[in-house]
């Protein structure tokens, strides 16, 4: 990462770090160097960005820090801490003339509501929709809406490579931490990465095209924020590869965190807020976007559409228990109407490299690969909240998955290609998955940005 970036960052305050090392015990690519005791320093070219030693790091300014943005929208004073991108969104709120459209990860919904003081996994996404129109924003719009266009690319895009038999495995590409390590350390495999953006570019692609004309304000005057749980989320989100027409997708991205600083600092009581609807057409989402925030949850939706894309047979059972889990790998054979589709699933990083080497040898046994770069995908991500004591972390991170789940079954709709707004957008605007649009809009071919750093 360039060093004259200086929002999207992970660092670590040398004057706070007490060089106890549990940061180093969490991070999944071996980034983080020095001496015990003394304070530990991030090698910027190695670091994915996932954030994960923000969650763990104990050492507390005590208030040494704290305030020195009297905003107070700026990360607590732990050692290590998240250089985000909520100044600038606060600033761009108060500009006229600009349509302010803001995305929410599903991770989002099953955690803001920790930072008012309610249980781990209290699903409010009625409450954040409130939220976010009650701090500035015109349209509030969902990334699971975004969710659902992936399964349909991405789908159709497995099918297409199972086919043709070329660039086998797939691996996901939804987790930009994750593309940013297959760029670093497996440079040769970068092929087999699905040319999919990730559902937040798509989201951003989509409200300034389609979404400007449907609101009939020019593109350019499309202000576009992503909530993230994600602390590399910003960094995608500036790479030169995703933009159209000389316009960034996303504007700016701010964290679980951030936000929940931003609704405070605007004085919104969240006791207060009422339930809404995300906004159409873009905030109409299926159970199988929803569940893109689990590990495990990319591969499940895919399999919803692609088993019933392929046979044109209807799932009996849409639930793959098989996929869901926990952090490290799992794999799984599934068969519906003389279709065979082995899969792998990769929950944290740090256990990835077994597979690729497979990979890299001619040896892998399995078709698709989904790799989410935190443990227990973006429910535990970077910037989601902080769990302070280490004993309900696990509990936090339980919680929070049991309420995607839970809300994926309650939902009426919960396949990506049954969503009748998808249908809509491929009718009227994209025609077909991986047609020309698509292609223009919602792919990308994945450079060698730098490799070899952990060879
Ligand atoms: S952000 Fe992630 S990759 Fe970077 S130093 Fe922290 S744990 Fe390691
Ligand atoms: S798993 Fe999710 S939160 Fe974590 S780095 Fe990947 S996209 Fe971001």
């Amino acid at each position: 990462m360039s060093d004259k970036m200086k929002t999207g960052r992970v660092c670590i305050d040398a004057e706070l770090c007490t060089g106890c090392g549990h940061c180093k015990e969490v991070c999944p690519v071996d980034a983080i160097g020095g001496v015990p005791g003394s304070p530990q320093k991030i090698d910027e070219e190695r670091c994915v960005m996932c954030g994960q030693c923000i969650h763990v790091c104990a050492a507390f300014g005590n208030g040494k820090k704290a305030g020195h943005d009297p905003l107070e929208t700026q990360e607590p004073a732990f050692a290590a801490h998240y250089v985000g991108e909520v100044g600038q969104v606060l600033t761009a709120l108060g500009q006229p003339h600009t349509l302010k459209v803001v995305q929410c990860a599903p991770a989002v919904r099953v955690a803001l509501a920790e930072e008012f003081g309610l249980p781990f996994g209290s699903l409010t996404p009625g409450k954040l929709a409130s939220a976010l129109r009650a701090i500035g924003f015109d349209r509030v719009y969902d990334t699971n809406f975004a969710a659902d266009v992936t399964i349909m690319e991405e789908g159709a895009e497995l099918l297409f490579r199972l086919k043709a038999k070329e660039n086998l495995p797939m691996f996901t590409s939804c987790c930009p931490a994750w593309v940013r390590y297959v760029e670093q350390a497996y440079p040769d495999l970068l092929g087999h990465l699905s040319s999919c953006k990730s559902p937040q570019q798509m989201a951003g692609a989509l409200f300034k095209g389609h979404g400007a004309d449907l609101n009939g304000v020019a593109s350019n005057l499309v202000y576009s924020v992503a909530v993230m749980p994600c602390t590399c989320k910003a960094f995608e989100a500036s790479r030169p590869e995703m933009e159209s027409g000389g316009l960034r997708h996303v504007d700016h991205v701010i964290t679980t965190r951030e936000l929940a600083r931003l609704i405070k600092h605007k004085g919104v009581e969240w006791g207060d807020l009422k339930e809404t609807a995300f906004d159409a057409p873009f905030g109409e989402y299926t159970g199988a976007g929803n569940i893109f925030g689990n590990t495990g949850g990319v591969m499940e939706a895919a399999l919803r559409t692609a088993c019933e894309s392929v046979t044109g047979k209807p799932l009996g059972e849409i639930t793959f228990d098989a996929v869901r889990g926990g952090q490290g790998v799992r794999k799984a054979t599934i068969v519906h109407e003389g279709l065979e589709l082995t899969v792998a699933i990769v929950g944290g990083l740090a256990h990835v490299a077994p597979l690729l080497e497979a990979v890299r040898r001619g040896e892998a046994d399995f078709d698709f690969l989904e790799v989410m770069c935190c443990p227990e995908g973006c429910i535990s991500g970077g910037g989601q909240p902080k769990v302070l004591l280490p004993f309900n972390r696990p509990v936090a991170l339980a919680q929070r998955k049991a309420a995607l789940y839970a809300h994926d079954s309650e939902l009426p709709v919960r396949k990506s290609h049954e969503n009748p707004n998808i249908q809509k957008l491929y009718k009227e605007y994209l025609g077909e998955p991986l047609g020309h649009l698509s292609h223009e809009l919602l792919h990308t071919d994945h450079v060698k940005k730098r490799g070899g750093v952990h060879e």
